[in-house]
């Protein structure tokens, strides 16, 4: 029997892992909850590059990867699959599709921090919505701007930011109330996908506000990918289910 590795750390990786064996393993980096109801083996923590993880896939007998991970976290996706050629092992991937923008939407896309905060130069209360990074750069904050940083972390305010500890999903209504009170400017976000984090794409445009977008980094190549995960998860019980017929 097939023994499956999932990469997660996401909320589509969750659904996966609860379809999941007890032969299987659901794998974290260890930021966020570590679920302790699954079915399936959970482990946490890093496996040392590209060739730690090879390793782990031959020590472990594990047959197929899943990488479920953010479509940003383009490190474990690349060792994933670099590791799984060396390792002549089979990897699929999650890749969920990118948000589009829809008639109003002014989105200006950019490529890495130099140019996000080039961007943001003509705003004054931008929202970041994009993870832990702004948190390094609060002392940069120029001094025309307030910044509001919603990501996983609590940190304390400063006299130019407040940071939001939050997780997803969040819903139009909190949305429309938040984007009200703050007065935001401009939004600041990945192009992450999805409807957990969408709202406040729908908000942006309601309120005609630009959206500063962080460029998706290119994925390496697998054997499968899938935009959604029940399409992923039927193509797994066909895979799980020929085996267990013999076929
Ligand atoms: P990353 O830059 O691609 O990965 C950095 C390192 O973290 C990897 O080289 C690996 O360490 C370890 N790692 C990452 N995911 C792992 C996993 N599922 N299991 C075991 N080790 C893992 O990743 P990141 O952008 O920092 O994101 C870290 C985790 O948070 C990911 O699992 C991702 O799915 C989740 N996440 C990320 C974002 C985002 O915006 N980037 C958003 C939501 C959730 P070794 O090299 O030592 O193996």
């Amino acid at each position: 029997m097939t023994r499956i590795l999932l990469l997660g750390g996401t909320g589509d990786a969750l659904k996966i892992a609860r379809q999941l064996r007890p032969i299987d393993v659901y794998s974290l980096a260890g930021l966020g909850q570590v679920p302790d109801d699954l079915a399936c083996a959970v482990r946490v923590g890093g496996f040392g590059g590209s060739e730690g993880l090879a390793r782990y896939l031959a020590s472990e007998r594990i047959g197929l990867v899943i990488d479920a991970t953010h479509p940003y976290a383009a490190q474990i996706s690349a060792n994933a699959a670099r590791a799984c050629r060396a390792a002549g092992v089979s990897c699929w991937a999650l890749r969920r599709r990118a948000w589009q923008p829809q008639a109003g939407d002014d989105w200006r896309t950019v490529s890495d921090w130099n140019e996000l905060i080039a961007a943001l130069a003509s705003f004054r209360r931008p929202f970041f919505t994009l993870g832990r990074e702004p948190l390094a750069h609060l002392d940069e904050i120029p001094p025309y701007q307030f910044w509001t940083v919603r990501c996983l972390e609590s940190h304390p305010d400063t006299a130019r930011s407040r940071v939001m500890a939050a997780r997803g999903p969040f819903t139009l209504d909190g949305e429309r109330a938040l984007f009200a009170l703050q007065r935001f400017d401009v939004v600041v976000t990945k192009n992450s996908g999805g409807a957990a984090t969408e709202a406040k794409l729908d908000v942006a445009r309601e309120r005609g506000l630009p959206l500063v977008m962080l460029r998706r980094p290119a994925m390496a190549e697998v054997d499968h990918e899938f935009a959604t995960v029940a399409g992923l998860l039927d193509a797994l019980r066909a895979h799980t289910g020929n085996e267990s017929s013999g076929r």
